[in-house]
């Protein structure tokens, strides 16, 4: 998606440890009509297939799948994070590895948002080793709904996460894929995706 990889050449700051922050148009202050575009690119790309559910994780997937969610007119689910024990019986959990805090934490969603019968996109802001759209993956899994597929704003190509998911036989679609990402020179790649 050519404006947004144009965006991202403008304003991405590339940080220490494989870090791409977009603070200023995505994951702090966010361009509400960029948003639009996203969302409207999404829906031509899953044009084909049936969504009733756009699941999320907090807290910088929710603004974004809110935006994606007018173009589906479906709901938007987000899942928790949450460090409360004995949570089980009326939620679906699963562990998550964080890539940016680099510790686990309890994702949950409530039972009486998920379930049979749904046919659920995920979305999120970033994929990097892919651990977050694996565990919503899992709570699809468990919960019984249907995973449509995936919608990532930006992939990190040389991280593991869009392989492995992609071999999972998960459809993935990626507005930006970034392929390398020099710290000192300040330049992105991207792959040609389009
Ligand atoms: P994964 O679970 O795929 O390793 O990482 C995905 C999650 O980590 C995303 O939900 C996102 O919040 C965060 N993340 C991973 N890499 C980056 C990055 O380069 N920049 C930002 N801003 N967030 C990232």
């Amino acid at each position: 998606m050519q404006i947004l990889k144009d965006r991202i050449r403008k304003d991405g700051k590339i940080k220490a440890g494989n870090v791409l922050k977009v603070d200023s148009f995505l994951n702090h202050q966010m361009d509400i009509k960029l948003f639009g575009e996203i969302g409207k690119e999404f829906k031509r790309r899953f044009a084909d297939t049936e969504v009733n559910k756009i699941l999320t994780i907090e807290a910088s997937g929710i603004g974004i799948a809110c935006i994606v969610a007018q173009y589906f007119d479906v709901p938007v689910v987000f899942a928790k994070k949450t460090q409360t024990k004995n949570i089980a019986g009326e939620v679906y959990t699963t562990k998550v590895e964080s890539f940016t805090h680099g510790r686990v934490y309890d994702i949950i969603v409530s039972k009486e948002f998920l379930g049979k019968g749904d046919k659920v996109l995920l979305i999120d802001d970033f994929l990097a080793n892919g651990k977050a759209l694996e565990g919503l993956a899992a709570l699809v899994r468990d919960s019984g709904a249907e995973l449509v597929g995936a919608g990532i704003v930006i992939e990190k190509g040389f991280q593991v996460g869009g392989d492995l998911l992609r071999s999972e036989g998960i459809r993935l679609e990626s507005l930006a894929i970034v392929d390398s990402m020099d710290e000192e020179a300040g330049t992105i790649v991207f792959r040609d995706d389009e």
